[in-house]
């Protein structure tokens, strides 16, 4: 009823049509808004999709005339009369008689009998405005009529009973509910009563002074005081309803009225969430595509108004019920003020008296405002209220004039925008700050270890340096040191002219110490030398280093740069290793041979240098502790190493090692290290590849020393050492190297388990082709080997491990063996009188042994040899035997 609003644009006086004119002149279905049809709901759909704020469409208030039945008091009193009106739904006309040949005839919206249904009421007077309401608008129905008409039957029955009774408040509910998500709509209900410009809660009685609010800026009306109750469901409406109700009655009782005085409201208010169509928007630098914004979030909030007025007698009939006038007047002040509205608004008056009343500023949205509205005024047919019913259809006839205009309550949805906008935008930081740690984290990952491997360069590098400068510089000194030590003890000791190296290890004229001293002295000039060279390389590189790391930038590049400096540093650091190894282990030599040449001198006879054979602990001192020699070589140089200078490419180098080895391998403590190191094949590599005397020799006297262990002499075979050591036999001429040779060979004699092997391997042959040398080392040598030869065979005879003669005998070794039986030398004849013995002790020789000569030998030694055990071995042999004793028979002799 808003005094701006749209009017009817009917001006003038309303007259009641005539039968004829009144259809004809009536063009209000042409002036109809497309929303005031049954297909209205789909056209005010179109219209909401246009947004919030969208154009509003005209929409007419619409009226419907119902007529109640006959009531049982009507049909008995009015039994005679006629009805006063005369319906024709199908031309949507009531004719009200005016007498029995008089009528005026008046056009409604809908015409509703009296056998009209409750449901056919409902769908075309509710339910287009509840499908509004549904869309976003607000809407109203309202009834208004005499008491006892069928307002409340129309709007407010229950129907529990009869469900088909059920009024247009439940049914509206009904289809609110079914059209509405639970999730994201909400539906409340608030119930009102307007009694004397009271409002009344009657959900709530002790809520009785509601008052009205209006917005200033939209002119909107509220009742913040009122209660509001979500509707879930359909139940809890009706107990809503009834709750209401049962208040009014209450409330009226105790005002001492009726409910037909006062206007009942029920409000129900619906938020929808919905969301807005997308919008294309072409993009400004390429006018094919287009950006589409999202669909924008919007709410309507519509409210569904329904009225259930006084009854509307009173409006003429005012104090007429026992109230005083002032009281009557406040009774119906809201009525007469909703029938002046509404005359203004048909009349397209200047001034609608809105506030005049709290009912219409209540309904100021309902005519003549925003809302689509349906009226339903109700009469009844007895001709004696033909007054009342007058007034009511003259009442709808100037409400079908006022003409709304309908606006949709739609609005952005802030709020849901908002939360929608702060959640993606909370993503957006967490995502956001997700990549930037990731990031940073990134960048110190990086940055960290660029400085890591930076700082791991410079720090390797410097250790590195340090190490080396440190560990050159101790070496150097220890070299030197040592060196020194050594020429003073030998000059003091013997002279420098003392010692010749020929004597000590047989090899004739040859270089002197002094010699040698100088040549080492040579090579630690070279040594310091080059030592220096390596601290300036140090210190240029150190600089480098400062350099680069002052440099900071293109560290990768410097780095690699230091790493190829470091490289050449290792390799010029190994050489120097090499040397240093080398120098060490010639300074060892001479030392050792000092060493030896002051131990013959000391003995007054010459020695030998690689002498295992005869006396194999010759490097252990008496004590059985290491010699300094030996623990001075450990501590130096190392068994590995020397190894490895075994295969040097330096000839003098690998003499020099070769010696060391050998000396090394005259101590059985060091036998072990030798052989587990590699060195026992080493060294037989250095047979095999013959190539200078003296490494022959030398190799030859470190197997011999390494063969007086069980073990290794099974290594020894095991690696065909045999055949190497009968090769190397048969090949030299050196004597020293066939003493050597001999003595290997005389050792692996002595082995029980490999008599056969050696033997097959032609161990015995090479041995017994040394005597050719005739020298009484050699000689000496191979004597020992067939005493153990022999000393091996008897033992497995005796225990019966063997059977058959000798392998000695076999092999051819008799002449030679009685050729000697009696040779000058002590060593050699010594081992041949114990190989005879061995031999006599088994019959099985005794007849070959006789053919030899071999019995004159065995009766000398019984009688000149000059140890008394032998000489009773043999005299004990001779006599056990049955052979011997019968040609000693034979021959005359006796023992
Ligand atoms: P109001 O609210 O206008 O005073 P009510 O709705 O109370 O009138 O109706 C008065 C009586 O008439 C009630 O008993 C009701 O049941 C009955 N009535 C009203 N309209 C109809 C109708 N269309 N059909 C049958 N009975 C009706
Ligand atoms: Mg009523």
């Amino acid at each position: 009823m808003a005094s701006n609003g749209y009017r009817n644009g009917n001006k003038g006086a309303i007259k009641p049509l005539s039968a004829s004119s009144n259809v004809r002149s009536s063009s209000f279905k042409s002036r109809l808004p497309p929303s005031s049809n049954h297909s209205s709901g789909s056209a005010l759909r179109r219209t909401s999709s246009t947004g919030a704020g969208g154009d509003a469409v005209p929409g007419r208030v619409r009226v419907a005339v119902r007529l109640r039945p006959r009531n049982a008091e009507e049909s008995i009193a009015d039994a005679d009369f006629a009805d006063c009106v005369e319906l024709q739904p199908e031309l949507k006309r009531l004719k009200l008689r005016k007498n029995n040949w008089e009528s005026e005839t008046y056009e409604f919206d809908e015409v509703l009998t009296e056998f009209a249904s409750q449901k056919r009421v409902y769908e075309v007077v509710a339910k287009p405005v509840v499908e509004s309401v549904l869309d976003g608008y607000n809407g109203t129905v309202m009834a208004y009529g005499q008491t006892g008409t069928g307002k409340t039957f129309t709007l407010g029955k229950l129907g529990e009973e009869d469900t088909s009774a059920r009024g247009i408040m439940v049914r509206s509910m009904e289809e609110i509910l079914a059209n509405v998500s639970p999730e994201i709509d909400s539906v409340s209900v608030s119930y009102l009563q307007l009694y004397m410009e009271t409002i009344q809660d009657l959900l709530d009685p002790a809520n009785d002074n509601i008052s009205i609010v209006e917005d200033p800026r939209t002119g909107d009306v509220s009742l913040p005081g009122a209660t509001h109750v979500e509707i879930r469901d359909e139940q809890s409406f009706l107990e809503i309803l009834k709750l209401g109700e049962a208040h009014r009655i209450a409330a009226n009782t105790k005002l001492n009225t009726e409910s037909s005085r006062s206007h009942a409201i029920l409000m129900v208010h619906i938020k929808r969430s919905v969301l807005g169509e997308k919008v294309s928007i072409p993009i400004e630098t390429d006018k094919s595509s287009h950006f589409v914004k999202p669909p924008k979030p919007l709410v309507r909030k519509s409210k569904l108004v329904l009225v259930d007025l006084a009854g509307s007698e009173r409006v003429q009939k005012s104090g007429s019920e026992g109230h005083m006038l002032e009281e009557a007047k406040s009774i119906n002040l809201s009525l007469s003020a909703l029938g002046k509205c509404i005359n203004a608004l048909a009349e397209n008056s200047a001034h609608v008296p809105i506030r005049d009343s709290k009912l219409t500023r209540l309904l100021r949205d309902s005519f003549g405002g925003t809302a689509r509205t349906s009226l339903i005024v109700t009469i009844g047919p007895s001709p004696r209220h033909r007054g009342e019913t007058a007034s009511t259809i003259l009442f709808g006839q100037r409400a079908m004039k006022v003409e709304n205009m309908l606006k949709i309550k739609e609005e952005f949805d802030y709020k849901s925008l908002s939360r929608r906008l702060e959640i993606q935008l909370d993503k957006l930081i967490a995502e956001n700050e997700r990549q930037q740690k990731a990031f940073d984290d990134e960048v110190e990952r990086i940055n960290l270890e660029a400085q890591n491997r930076v700082s791991e360069a410079e720090r390797n590098f410097t250790d590195a340096l340090e190490k080396e400068r440190l560990k050159c510089q101790m070496e150097y000194m220890e070299s030197v040191k040592m060196l020194e030590e050594k020429m003073i003890e030998n000059q003091r000791k013997h002279g420098w002219d003392g010692f010749r190296k020929d004597k000590c290890n047989g090899e004739g004229p040859g270089s002197s110490n002094a010699e040698d001293i100088a040549e080492v002295k040579k090579l630690l000039e070279k040594e310091t030398h080059m030592r220096k060279e390596a601290e300036k390389e140090v210190i240029k590189l150190k600089s480098q280093l400062g350099q680069g790391t002052e440099a900071g930038a293109g560290v990768d590049a410097e780095i690699l740069k230091l790493q190829i400096a470091l490289e050449d540093e290792v390799l010029q650091k190994r050489k120097l290793e090499e040397e240093i190894v080398i120098l060490r282990s010639q300074m060892l030599q001479l030392t050792f041979e000092a060493d030896q040449m002051r131990r013959c001198l000391s003995r007054g006879g010459p020695g030998n240098a690689y002498t295992g054979l005869d006396s194999p602990m010759s490097q252990v001192s008496d004590n059985g502790h290491k010699t300094p020699v030996s623990s001075l070589f450990d501590q130096a140089v190392g068994v590995q190493k020397v190894l490895e200078l075994l295969e040097s490419e330096d000839a003098n180098v690998r003499i020099h090692a070769v010696k060391v080895v050998a000396n090394l391998a005259a101590e059985e403590a060091n036998q072990e290290r030798i052989v587990e190191a590699g060195g026992l094949t080493s060294l037989l590599m250095l047979l095999r590849s013959y190539e200078d005397e003296v490494v022959r020799r030398v190799a030859a006297g470190a197997i011999a020393n390494l063969a007086m262990n069980e073990a290794n002499q099974e290594l020894i075979m095991l690696q065909g050492g045999i055949s190497l050591l009968s090769i190397t036999a048969s090949d030299a001429e050196d004597p020293q190297t066939l003493r050597m040779v001999a003595g290997a060979i005389a050792n692996l004699c002595g082995n029980d388990k490999l008599q056969a092997t050696l033997r097959s391997e032609g161990g015995i042959k090479a041995l017994l082709g040394m005597v050719r040398c005739g020298h009484p080392d050699v000689l000496s040598q191979v004597a020992r080997g067939i005493a153990n030869f022999a000393k091996c065979e008897s033992r497995a005879s005796t225990n019966g491990i063997r059977s058959g003669r000798s392998l000695l005998i076999d092999e051819g070794a008799l002449p030679w063996i009685v050729q000697n039986a009696n040779n000058d030398a002590a060593p050699i004849r010594r081992h041949i009188e114990l190989a005879l013995c061995h031999l006599a002790q088994h019959e099985v020789n005794a007849k070959d042994m006789i053919n030899g000569g071999a019995l004159w030998e065995l009766v000398r030694i019984t009688r000149d040899c000059s140890r008394e055990d032998i000489r009773s071995l043999s005299r004990q042999t001779l006599n056990s035997s049955l052979v011997f004793r019968a040609e000693m028979r034979r021959l005359r002799i006796e023992l």
